[in-house]
C-alpha cells in the first residue's frame, strides 16, 4: 500500500530527503509545507557570497514551482505549521487542517538573540536564510563599517567575506580567540593576524551590552565601557533548534528534537532531521550530517530500515585569508593537542593516551593536506 510523506521545511535537510526518497519511491504522494518561499539554495554560500558579488537572486537555485515539478511534490510555500495533532494525524497551517500519514520535521534552527539593551537592539541583523541575506545585501548598500557579534565559525566566515569585499569590520567575541572550541590558541592568534591584514579589528574577551541608534549610525557599548560607532550590526553568536512545533505534538525534546538512530521521534510516524534534530546527545548543524541523515531516513521511509552512521566529517572553514580544515574528536573522548607549527602552516593533531589520532586541525597551506589526514583517521 502506498504511504504518503509530508515534510515540514524546505531547507537542505527537507529537499535532500525529498530527493533521496524520490529515488526509491516515484509514485507515493509527497507534500512539503514551508514557512518560507520554498526556494532551494545552498545556505553555506550565505557567508561566502558577498566578496563574490553574488546577489540573492544568483544564490537561488530553483523556485518552489520548479522544485515541485522536479520532486513530483505538492509544495505549500508561505505556510507556517502551528500545531500537530497526533491522534488525528493532522496539522494546522494558515487556518487549514492538513492530514498526514508520515510526518518529517525538517524545521531547522533559529539564530540566538544577543541579549542587548538599547533602542536599536531590534535592528541587529542575523543571516540564517536567503530572505535574511536579501535584507543584509540591501543594508550593505548604505554601509561603511560593520560590527559582527560572534567569532565562531559563521562569524569568522562573514568577517573574511566582508573584509575581502572592502568593508572595515569589527568583531566582538566573548572567547579568548576565534573558533576557540575548535582550534588551538596558536591557530586562533594566526586567524586574528590574517584577518586583521584584511581590515578586521578584533575585540576578544568582550561582550556587547547595548546598542543605540544615532541618525544613520549605531553605537555599541561593550562590557568594558568601550563604545564602537558602526553602520550595521550583525549577530552570529549561535543557533538554537526550533522545537516549539514539536512540543505541540508531545514530541520529546532536549536541546533539539530527540530522535533515535532511525531518526524516529518518540511519536510513531513522526521523524526529524537536520539542524533541529538531536541524535545521541549531539546537535550537528552542518551539511554533511544532514546529508547522511537524509539518505538513511529516505531508505527507512521506503521500507528499508537504515540507522544513521556518520562517516568522518571534516569541517572546512570558509576563510580564504586563513584556510582551516578540521575534524572534531568524538564527543566525550579524552585527547591532547600535538602541535607542529611551520612558517605557513599549523598541523594540530588531537591524540588519545595511546597516541591514536581522534581529530585534527590543519591551517594555512596544511589545510590542503586534508585527504592524507582523513585517511589516517579512517584507518
Ligand atoms: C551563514 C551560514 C553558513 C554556513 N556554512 C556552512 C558550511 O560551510 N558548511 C556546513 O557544513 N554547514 C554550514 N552551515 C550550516 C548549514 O547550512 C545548515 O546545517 C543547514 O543548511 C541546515 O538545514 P536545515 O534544512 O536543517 O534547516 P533550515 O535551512 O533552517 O530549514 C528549515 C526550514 O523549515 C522551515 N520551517 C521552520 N519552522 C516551520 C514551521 N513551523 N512551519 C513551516 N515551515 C517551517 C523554514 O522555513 C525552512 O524552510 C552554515 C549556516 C549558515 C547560517
Amino acid at each position: 500500500m502506498q504511504q504518503s510523506l509530508t515534510i515540514i521545511g524546505s531547507g537542505m535537510a527537507a529537499y535532500t530527503l525529498a530527493r533521496e526518497w524520490r529515488k526509491r519511491d516515484t509514485t507515493s504522494p509527497l507534500t512539503i509545507i514551508t514557512a518560507d518561499d520554498g526556494v532551494s539554495y545552498s545556505k553555506p554560500m550565505l557567508s561566502a557570497a558577498f566578496a563574490q558579488q553574488k546577489t540573492p537572486a544568483m544564490l537561488a537555485q530553483a523556485g518552489a514551482e520548479q522544485m515541485a515539478a522536479q520532486l513530483q511534490a505538492n509544495i505549500l510555500p508561505h505556510t507556517q505549521v502551528t500545531q500537530i495533532d497526533v491522534a488525528q494525524h493532522s496539522l494546522q497551517a494558515n487556518g487549514q487542517t492538513i492530514s498526514w500519514q508520515r510526518l518529517v520535521l525538517a524545521t531547522g534552527a533559529d539564530t540566538l538573540n544577543p541579549q542587548l539593551a538599547g533602542d536599536a537592539a531590534g535592528r541587529v541583523l542575523s543571516v540564517n536564510s536567503l530572505q535574511d541575506y536579501t535584507r543584509f545585501h540591501e543594508a550593505l548598500k548604505n554601509t561603511r563599517h560593520i560590527t559582527l557579534l560572534g567569532g565562531g565559525l559563521i562569524g569568522c566566515e562573514f568577517a573574511n567575506d566582508l573584509a575581502a569585499a572592502g568593508y572595515p569590520v569589527t568583531v566582538v567575541h566573548a572567547g579568548n580567540w576565534p573558533l576557540e572550541r575548535m582550534i588551538p590558541e596558536v591557530a586562533g592568534e594566526q586567524m586574528v593576524y590574517a584577518l586583521s591584514q584584511l581590515g578586521v579589528d578584533y575585540r576578544l574577551q568582550r561582550r556587547a551590552k547595548s546598542v543605540h541608534q544615532h541618525a544613520n549610525q549605531f553605537s555599541i557599548t561593550l562590557d568594558n565601557g568601550e563604545v564602537i560607532t558602526t553602520d550595521l550590526v550583525v549577530s552570529a553568536i549561535g543557533l538554537k533548534p526550533r522545537t516549539a512545533l514539536a512540543t505541540t505534538a508531545g514530541i520529546a525534546i532536549n536541546r533539539g528534537i530527540l530522535v533515535d538512530e532511525h531518526l524516529r521521534t518518540n511519536i510513531p510516524d513522526i521523524y526529524a532531521l537536520g539542524d533541529g534534530a538531536e541524535l545521541n546527545g549531539q546537535l550537528l548543524p552542518f551539511v554533511q550530517p544532514l546529508l547522511t541523515q537524509a539518505r538513511a531516513l529516505a531508505a527507512t521511509l521506503a521500507g528499508d530500515p537504515t540507522p544513521v552512521r556518520y562517516p568522518v566529517m571534516p569541517v572546512i572553514v570558509k576563510t580564504p585569508a586563513y584556510p582551516v580544515t578540521l575534524v572534531t574528536p568524538p564527543a566525550n573522548s579524552e585527547w591532547q593537542w600535538h602541535i607542529d607549527i611551520q612558517p605557513n602552516a599549523i598541523y594540530a593533531a588531537q591524540r588519545d593516551v595511546d597516541n591514536r589520532l581522534l581529530g585534527f586541525v590543519l591551517t594555512g597551506s596544511a589545510a590542503a593536506e586534508r585527504a592524507g589526514w582523513l585517511k589516517q583517521l579512517n584507518s
